[in-house]
């Protein structure tokens, strides 16, 4: 494979990293060398059962074998030309995510950041197309958006910002559960209104039927338009192939990654015909995005999710998961609100979620902790109730361990 003998042991990954890996994250001490499905196989052999699923992106689940043969094959192939020609699978992926989401035209990228980068910038595209630039874009308080420049300047927790400021300006938040606040920051002056219709990150929380009802009739009455930020919420997490449709939410811009690549890095921003319209050779680009592995990966997936049967799996998979959190929930005290849909879930602790997370993971368990006291599940979309039953076992004996019910 390769000339250099590659290091497993967790010791020694751990140093090799701790000397010449930019130190921003707080890793898991665990070295995960395989999988299968919903599964993880750690360098001694161990085996964890996977419900976080690389943040949502193992769609597929793990080592799928139609992704890996496709991506042999392809890799055996072509791989990448870059955008200065033409080949022939982005067509193809971008004929099928418009027929999923309603939305004609699509810019590929490589990450969910990206993709939140294009939507935010043509946004501003069309307005200034318009003749009368707006700017400003209203966001709501715990989004997550991403971590280059523009999507950073709409997310909402400050740690991520303070250390990288100033931003790009005329970013205002407002709370998901004050329309009213909602209706009194969108403006003329208002370019955009980005929305995660499932707040990821920010803890698994969807936003209310009333505040998304507000965000079209403001767009209605002031032009600003509407991005859905996606990237987690959408492409069959939820059992649908875009939650802003369960909301009503008629979005112009749309932001996916995660699942798309199912593993290889893929993002993608959708576009109404309007806002398109406004986009010529030149304002945007990227040297790797939509090359042919990422594509080959995306075409793989969204065959699975439409013709696979994989979003109805994703309903009826999920309803069952539902159905288990909130016997959970029943039984232990901790938990104060189960949140979610599909096979995107959240459990609120009336605590920091960390001792169970990682009592979670003494019984080879990943699930993983966002908002301090959320204790988020983001399986593989392929998983199996079965496999389901064993992760909310597991988790109950979690929650039991650390005492808290
Ligand atoms: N938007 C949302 C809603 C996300 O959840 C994330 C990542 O978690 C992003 C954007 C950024 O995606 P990426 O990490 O692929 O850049």
């Amino acid at each position: 494979m390769t000339t250099t003998e590659i290091a497993t042991k967790l010791s020694e990954v751990q140093a090799l990293e701790a000397a010449h890996v930019l130190q921003i994250y707080r890793r898991t001490p665990v070295v995960f060398v395989r999988g299968s499905g919903s599964r993880l196989y750690d360098d001694e052999g161990r085996e964890f059962l996977d419900l976080v699923s690389g943040i949502g992106v193992a769609s597929l689940g793990h080592a799928n074998p139609a992704l890996a043969r496709a991506l042999a094959d392809q890799a055996a192939t072509l791989a990448h030309t870059s955008n200065l020609y033409f080949h022939p699978l982005q067509g193809e992926v971008a004929r099928r995510l418009a027929a999923l989401s309603g939305l004609p035209r699509v810019f590929f990228c490589n990450s969910g950041t990206e993709a939140v980068e294009a939507c935010l910038k043509f946004a501003r595209r069309y307005w200034h197309a318009q003749g009368s630039p707006r700017t400003k874009i209203v966001a709501f308080d715990h989004a997550f958006h991403g971590r280059t420049a523009g999507s950073l300047s709409a997310t909402w927790d400050a740690h991520y910002r303070d250390p990288f400021a100033p931003l790009v300006p005329g970013v205002t938040w407002v709370s998901p559960k004050d329309p009213v606040a909602l209706a009194a920051a969108v403006t003329a002056e208002t370019a955009a209104i980005i929305v995660e219709p499932i707040q990821g990150e920010g803890g698994v929380r969807p936003i209310p039927l009333e505040t998304a009802r507000t965000i079209r009739e403001l767009s209605d009455q002031t032009g600003a338009l509407v991005i859905a930020d996606e990237v987690q919420s959408g492409l069959g997490r939820t059992g649908v192939p875009l939650y802003s449709s369960v909301l009503g939410l008629k979005p112009d811009l749309v932001a996916v990654g995660k699942a798309l690549g199912a593993g290889m890095p893929a993002g993608a921003a959708l576009f109404s015909q309007r806002v398109a319209d406004q986009a010529a050779p030149g304002d945007h680009g990227t040297t790797n995005g939509g090359n042919l592995l990422a594509c080959r990966a995306a075409l793989v997936f969204l065959e699975a999710l439409t013709e696979g049967g994989l979003m109805t799996h994703v309903a009826e998979t999920g309803r069952h998961l539902r159905a288990r959190l909130e016997t959970l929930a029943a039984k232990h005290r901790a938990i104060i609100e189960v949140r979610g849909a599909g096979l995107i879930w959240g459990l609120e602790l009336d605590r920091d979620a960390t001792p169970v997370i990682e009592a979670a993971f003494e019984r080879r368990l990943l699930v993983n902790r966002t908002a301090g006291t959320v204790v988020r599940l983001l399986p593989p979309l392929i998983i199996s109730t079965a496999d389901l039953d064993e992760g909310i076992a597991r988790l109950d004996e979690a929650f039991a361990a650390c005492k808290l019910s």
